[in-house]
């Protein structure tokens, strides 16, 4: 791993979030998408950390699943890494359960694939690889 590559924020109104991180915090946002999870994304920069603001698209979205449960949110920790693979031997290996064994598109061109919260004490952890 070489480095946390972004935060992952549930939020129940992407508009409204936005808001709140530019104008409160001064930040600004570089980027909207449709993502996978059936969520739309926004994202921010802080020095080398991003923060993706991720409100659910479906009801059946897991992260409305999540906010539902949880309510807004830190969603998911999100792992740079330069070998993705790799990485999901090693946390397979030493008996963590994978969400994903193989790695799909996410978010912002990259590689990603996801652990399962129950085996990393809580936090729904996230393997991402630049797409080369
Ligand atoms: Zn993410």
């Amino acid at each position: 791993l070489t480095k946390i590559d972004h935060l992952g924020i549930a939020v129940r109104d992407l508009d409204k979030s936005v808001e709140y991180y530019e104008k409160s915090l001064g930040l600004r946002c570089h980027g909207r998408e449709e993502a996978f999870a059936k969520s739309e994304n926004s994202f921010f920069e802080i020095g080398e950390v991003h923060l993706e603001l991720l409100e659910p698209t479906a009801e059946d979205s897991p992260i409305a699943k999540f906010l539902e449960k949880s309510g807004e949110g830190i969603h998911h920790i999100a792992f740079r890494t330069d070998d993705i693979e790799g990485q999901l031997d090693q946390a397979s290996g030493s008996g963590v359960k994978l969400i994903h064994e193989v790695p799909f598109e996410g978010a912002a061109n990259k590689l990603v694939a996801f652990l399962h919260p129950k085996s990393t004490h809580g936090v729904l952890t996230e393997f991402c690889m630049d797409k080369e």
